[in-house]
């Protein structure tokens, strides 16, 4: 592929690749910061996205809307993307009432997303547990079809963000993450990669390998959803079932490798959100920041005159 860099699009020039972490940094809380705080002091960092985490959250907000407003306030004074990393307590394949208390715990988190003005409220869309593949998922398709037409009678703007897994038994394969694309009104596609490289047993080891699924999501959701996917990125360490735990990034014996996913990044003119899960949170980022720059800069070298 050839890349003609005096061509670039509109949106690549406006839009960049933003870097964040999910969650907290340990050494914010250690200084006594509190939620508001976040924003400047990743901005300070040279950030400029958080994903707030609401993984524990139950059927009703967690926080204060003031509160949550205060940080969207925080956020967007210091060019902050926010997103919200929804309940871990959603399964939207499971029996009945599992599945209607799903459907409020991510009400309750979009609800509070809207607050804070995040983009996207990103989830796990739940378990194969004992149906057949096909049928569980038809179950997830019918309930997140039901929670966005909910969202839009309450006027939600957030998106919601079905996340590509990366465990056997759950529900989120990048086809079924895709499909959810194509048939849920008001998604937001966010891919994993860690938890791609897991559950296919470590299959990105090469940058052709990115590639090819940057090629998959163009061809299925178009190039606008290509270049603003939303991305979860950590080296991953798995077994036959898949995800089992994240590692930090100069962790040599793990992959996937952030340079390759760079490298398609810069290839295709993607600008996504890229929400660091490593234990090293925000100083992961920052590193995963400083790679895409070089990244970018050798290739500008390389298309000089
Ligand atoms: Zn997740």
């Amino acid at each position: 592929m050839t890349i003609n860099l005096k061509n670039l699009d509109r949106d690549w020039m406006t839009e960049h690749t933003r870097f964040g972490p999910a969650g907290v940094p340990p050494m914010f809380r250690l200084m006594g910061a509190k939620t508001p705080d976040v924003p400047k002091l990743l901005h300070e960092e040279g950030l400029d996205a958080f994903e707030y985490q609401a993984v524990q959250w139950g059927q009703k907000p967690q926080m204060k809307q003031a509160d949550a407003e205060k940080l969207g306030e925080e956020a967007r004074k210091n060019d902050v993307r926010l997103s919200m990393h929804g309940s871990y307590f959603v399964n939207l394949a499971g029996k009945r009432d599992v599945v209607e208390a799903s459907k409020r715990r991510l009400i309750a988190c979009a609800t509070a997303a809207d607050w804070m003005g995040a983009y996207v409220m990103v989830f796990h869309t739940g378990f194969y547990g004992r149906f057949e593949k096909d049928y569980a998922f038809k179950t997830c398709l019918d309930a997140l079809k039901a929670v966005s037409a909910e969202m839009r009678s309450r006027g939600l703007k957030v998106k919601l963000g079905p996340e590509t897994m990366g465990r056997k038994f759950q529900v989120g394969t990048l086809d079924e993450i895709l499909t959810i694309c194509q048939e849920v009104e008001g998604t937001q596609l966010v891919v994993d990669w860690g938890h791609l490289h897991a559950l296919h047993q470590g299959t990105l080891k090469k940058t052709e390998d990115f590639r090819a699924i940057a090629e998959k999501v163009e061809q299925k959701l178009g190039v606008e959803a290509l270049k603003s996917m939303h991305c979860h990125f950590s080296k991953i360490e798995f077994t036959s079932q898949g995800e089992k735990r994240h590692h930090p990034l100069d962790e040599e014996r793990y992959g996937p490798d952030f340079r390759m996913l760079a490298e398609v990044i810069a290839d295709f003119q993607m600008h996504p959100t890229m929400i660091c899960e490593s234990p090293l949170l925000d100083i992961d980022a920052r590193k995963m920041q400083d790679i895409l720059k070089q990244v970018l800069e050798s290739k500008q070298s390389k298309a000089a005159p």
